[in-house]
């Protein structure tokens, strides 16, 4: 292994949450400056969020930063606390700075539509042939390995997984502040500084003093708060629809062996579902919307009706479902379908949920890694436990569901065929 070098003088990043980003490792300063990395300027934060917060155009550059200046700030609390090497610490750094380099364009639609996973991305970016890989290399040949294995929680060290990824860590403390930030909302603040301040190392993971608790109440709260209000928003969802529909018809054609008027290259890989790591890196948000512009004049109705809808903002629509009223539901596609429009691309019921909080649940489909609360006798307790705020939440998972059709294409169809469906969608929305 190659003793990490120093850079000769601290280089620092403007930043409009933290203020600063620090960097002193020549290794830090090197996995920034990689393409692999610096693609991430080209793929939004919170993808299709923008269409609804006009501010959100942040990037996953912007956040991955972030992340990194929250885990060095962390490992400076921990001076004299935890016994990290400085193998280690480079080690949470870099997880820090990497964890997300797997994201692709609009990553939650393109995922569904494509079926991969870009945690599958990250690591083969970290662990393949990559400019990223042959830096980590510098320290030691097992060192990409190791960065993937935090990054995928599998690492023997859970103290450093508990750093990047538990119910309190750097990566969600990161994008709660700059979603907030960015999208201009009031809900996502609280206060860092002393979460930092209260974080103390012990055994496998991280615990907070007591006398932070109510910073972590209000940590816990603006999760809640930016999951339902920001990343759920149903306008948001709408556009995530229209994007998986483009993909689906896009992919949908080109099985068909429909004409194209320009070859869309750089997809053909994902239509065939083999994807090479070169393929996959060569895509951003820059690419899909240059395919989304020529589809666009496609002779295909569907295929350019969907694209323009995306670019001109012009979305579908939505009510709030019951999930019970599935067959009301399968009565609205009947009717549309009916007057000729396509229910497969523009009638769709589009679920989401969250957990807030929850203890540990041995068993559960998700075990969470509960936040403990270190007492001033030197115990630990549950947070839930002590605070009435988090147990009001706690364990409760909020479902969402919503039905989304073009409103828009109501006033061309038959009066009668309209009001049928306005009158499905009243008793849709009345019983949800
Ligand atoms: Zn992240």
């Amino acid at each position: 292994m190659q003793e990490p070098q120093l850079l000769h003088e601290e280089k620092v990043f403007k930043d409009p949450v933290h203020r600063y980003v620090h960097v002193r490792e020549k290794l830090i300063w090197d996995l920034i400056d990689s393409p692999e990395f610096q693609r991430l300027r080209r793929v939004r934060q919170l993808g299709t969020s923008y269409l609804t917060f006009h501010g959100g155009e942040h990037s996953r550059f912007n956040h991955s930063l972030g992340v990194y200046e929250i885990m060095r700030r962390i490992l400076e609390t921990f001076e004299g606390r935890a016994q990290l090497s400085r193998e280690e610490k480079l080690l949470c750094m870099c997880a820090a700075l990497l964890h997300d380099v797997g994201h692709g364009p609009f990553s939650h639609s393109f995922e569904k539509v494509f079926r991969f996973h870009h945690e599958d991305w990250t690591r083969a970016i970290i662990t393949g042939e990559t400019k990223i890989n042959q830096i980590l290399r510098q320290m030691g040949d097992d060192f990409p390995q190791k960065v993937s294995d935090v990054i995928a929680k599998t690492h023997d060290n859970k103290l450093i997984i508990s750093l990047i990824s538990s119910q309190i860590d750097a990566d969600r403390m990161d994008y709660l502040l700059r979603d907030a930030y960015y999208t201009g909302v009031n809900y996502g603040n609280f206060d860092i500084e002393r979460i930092l301040r209260v974080m103390r190392p012990h055994e496998d993971g991280v615990v907070i003093k007591a006398s932070g608790m109510h910073a972590v109440e209000d940590y816990i709260m603006s999760r809640y708060q930016m999951y339902w209000q920001v990343y759920f928003h149903p306008v948001t969802r709408s556009a995530e629809v229209v994007l998986r529909k483009i993909f689906k018809r896009a992919q949908e054609l080109y099985k068909e062996g429909y004409p194209f008027a320009i070859e869309p290259k750089n997809f053909l890989p994902f239509f065939d579902g083999k994807i090479k790591l070169s393929d996959y890196l060569a895509l951003d948000e820059s690419v899909v919307y240059f395919y989304m512009h020529q589809w666009r004049m496609e002779s295909d109705q569907i295929l350019a009706d969907l694209c323009a809808r995306f670019l001109d903002r012009n979305l579908l629509q939505y009510v709030e479902f019951n999930p019970m009223q599935f067959k009301i539901a399968e009565e609205i596609r009947q009717l549309f379908r009916g007057a000729g429009i396509d229910t497969d691309y523009y009638v769709e019921v589009d679920s989401t949920s969250d957990l807030p909080y929850d203890f540990y649940r041995p068993g559960k489909d998700q075990e969470r890694i509960p936040i403990m609360l270190l007492m001033p006798n030197g115990e630990l307790t549950e947070l839930s436990r002590k605070s009435e705020i988090v147990e009001s939440i706690c364990g409760k998972r909020r479902f969402d569901y919503k039905l989304y059709y073009p409103e828009d294409t109501l006033n061309e169809l038959p009066v009668e065929v309209a009001m049928k469906i306005r009158e499905r969608l009243g008793v849709v929305m009345s019983d949800a």
